[in-house]
């Protein structure tokens, strides 16, 4: 494959690589996007995952917001795919500086890899609101109905909600990572969820790589597209 020979060229002429990645790159751990048309959009749920996954209805629907992200976002089972391997190689080779990424589902840690700007947070963390106890994931999964610390407050998942804000200081490394980079791989999200989109803009290096299944609005700007799974066309490099 042309493009796979293109891709490899371009890597291994840089040293300061920069992935930004989205629900694609779990995908093929098996974890749903819920954007995509095979997603959770097309499974029945009174709400949209956007109305459950937002600040309101976790305040005023715990119960259901809960039944809602036990059910759908906690896929505790999944492993790192190819894609997560690899970049977990490029980062120990000296390559790679960081990942940036929407997902929260701790697989590229869960991967090897170190530097990760979770964009969304991250389901294995959980804090109690009133006294910020930590509590794990299985913690969470394995209560009934909604979760409480043993001081009686409500346990909530460090994950950005929909009305939330991202976080000040994750959004600023991510900004600096990315604007020091040579090489951006953009792989598995359409760019569609602002502000996380918004923040390639920061690159100005020399190369753009997108890896995606359908075609998004960076795809003009780059010097390289590829259209596909990420996790096959990262395991042919
Ligand atoms: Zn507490």
């Amino acid at each position: 494959m042309i493009n796979i020979d293109e891709l490899k060229k371009i890597i291994s002429e840089s040293n300061n690589m920069v992935f930004f990645g989205g629900a694609g790159v779990s995908t093929e751990s098996g974890i749903p996007d819920f954007r995509s048309t095979d997603g959770l959009y097309n499974q029945k749920y009174d709400y949209p995952p956007e109305t459950i996954l937002s600040y309101t209805f976790y305040r005023q629907n715990t119960d259901e917001f809960y039944r809602f992200y036990r059910d759908k976002m906690l896929c505790l089972t999944a492993k790192p795919n190819a894609a997560h391997r690899k970049l977990a190689e490029w980062e120990r080779d000296g390559k790679l500086k960081a990942v940036i990424t929407q997902n929260i589902d701790g697989l590229h840690q869960a991967a090897g890899s170190e530097k990760v700007i979770e964009l969304h947070g991250s389901v294995l963390r959980n804090y109690c609101e009133t006294c910020r106890a930590f509590y794990s994931a299985e913690d969470v999964l394995n209560a009934e109905g909604v979760p409480t610390c043993k001081c009686g407050g409500p346990i909530k998942p460090d994950v950005v909600l929909y009305e939330e804000s991202l976080d000040h200081g994750v959004l600023t490394e991510a900004v600096n990572y990315l604007s020091n980079a040579d090489l951006l791989i953009i792989g598995g999200t359409s760019l569609v969820v602002y502000p996380a989109a918004g923040l390639v803009d920061y690159f100005k290096g020399r190369n753009l790589v997108v890896i995606n299944k359908t075609t998004t609005h960076r795809d003009k700007l780059a010097n390289l597209v590829l259209q596909g799974n990420i996790g096959e066309i990262f395991s042919a490099l």
